[in-house]
């Protein structure tokens, strides 16, 4: 994608080859003059709020998030009642995205699905879900398979078989991890996280977030060598 339509764009004036361009510097960290930008996606009402407030920016839509030498701006866009093609120009100016889920129920998840595939049509941007929870929870909602009743999952279930209290029928309980990757059928370059509400463990979601943009940047601006061939076995 050319860097000159990106720039065009950009709400903060920023195409991705300034970005790439930044970390150039050998030994020094050169001054950053651009900010990554990275939109975070939600799909369950003041979960969004939440998690901005979870990483220093409270009270509005958007804010700076600082990471080592890298400084992001971070905005908040609700998908749980808008269209979700609405994020497709979003997509062309960002620099990596993080979509936040709650709830697993089929509703929920046919939200998630629709949104994921915009953003998985831009293979080269780094993207991650993130599970929030409330402090304390130790379960999580997903939908039957078979009938579609909402069903409460315990944590330490996964692995076990359960019954559907509505159709009876019986199917191995998921983690809530696994769920999500699978019923996204989501590959390894899209990591899923969890966290807490008002922890830790939201600040650290960004931070693996922001270093994926810096690896990114890296492995685009580095040379091009020739994969090597062992020399095959029992020759
Ligand atoms: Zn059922």
């Amino acid at each position: 994608m050319p860097g000159g339509f990106l720039s065009k764009i950009g709400r903060v004036g920023l195409s991705k080859s300034s970005i790439w361009g930044m970390h150039g510097g050998m030994g020094t960290h050169a001054k950053t003059t651009t900010e990554p930008y990275i939109p975070v996606l939600s799909f369950s009402e003041g979960i969004g709020e939440k998690f901005l407030e979870s990483i220093g920016i409270g009270g509005a839509d958007e804010g700076a998030f600082s990471h080592d030498v890298l400084q992001s701006r971070v905005e908040l866009f609700r998908l749980y009642d808008n269209n979700p093609e609405g994020i497709q120009p979003v997509l062309r100016r960002a620099h990596a995205i993080l979509m936040l889920v709650r709830f697993l129920d089929r509703a929920s998840m046919d939200q998630v699905r629709e949104a994921y595939r915009i953003v998985h049509a831009e293979p080269f941007l780094p993207k991650s879900m993130l599970i929030l929870r409330e402090p304390g929870e130790t379960e999580f909602k997903i939908s039957c398979a078979y009938c579609g009743q909402k069903l409460w999952v315990r944590d330490h279930d996964a692995g076990k078989r359960g019954n559907c209290p509505q159709c009876r029928k019986t199917f191995f309980l998921p983690t809530q991890k696994s769920y999500l990757a699978s019923y996204l059928m989501l590959t390894e370059s899209v990591p899923v996280y969890e966290a807490v509400m008002g922890e830790a463990s939201c600040r650290k979601a960004m931070d693996s977030l922001l270093g994926r943009i810096l690896d990114h940047e890296q492995a685009l601006k580095s040379n091009t060598t020739r994969v090597t061939i062992p020399p095959e076995n029992g020759v």
